[in-house]
Formats: structure tokens, C-alpha cells, sequence
């Protein structure tokens, strides 16, 4: 699998590239509550440091509408 910046067109194996992922912690009665989002995962492209994903952040919506029928 190869990945291709969208930004400078650097293409590179998955291992080239860095990885954020935001994540947030609920804290209630100390406990942690899971987070309810779902985020997809950021990836940094090691040459112009341009982040983007690998899947429309929209795209599990797209599909529960489509599921429905919509
Ligand atoms: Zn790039």
C-alpha cells in the first residue's frame, strides 16, 4: 500500500509518514467516559508537514444516510 500526499505528491509507504490522532477524555465521578466521536486518524505527510486523512471525516455520516435509503 501506498500512501500519495495530496499536497506535494510525495508517495511513500505508510511507515514513511506520522500519525496524529486526537483524542479527549470525559471525566466523570473519576471515571473516563469513552469518547462518543469517532475521529479519524490525521496523517502528516514527512516532506511538506501538510496533515490530511485518508477518509473523508464525512464518509461514516454518508454511509448511515445511504443505508437509510436517502
Ligand atoms: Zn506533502
Amino acid at each position: 500500500m501506498e500512501i500519495t500526499c495530496p499536497y506535494c505528491g510525495f508517495k511513500g509507504k505508510p511507515g514513511d509518514f506520522y500519525y496524529m490522532y486526537e483524542s479527549v477524555l470525559y471525566i466523570a465521578d473519576s471515571k473516563t467516559l469513552p469518547e462518543e466521536r469517532s475521529r479519524p486518524i490525521l496523517v502528516i505527510c514527512p516532506v511538506c508537514k501538510n496533515g490530511f486523512f485518508l477518509e473523508s471525516p464525512y464518509k461514516p455520516l454518508i454511509d448511515r444516510l445511504k443505508e437509510r435509503g436517502q
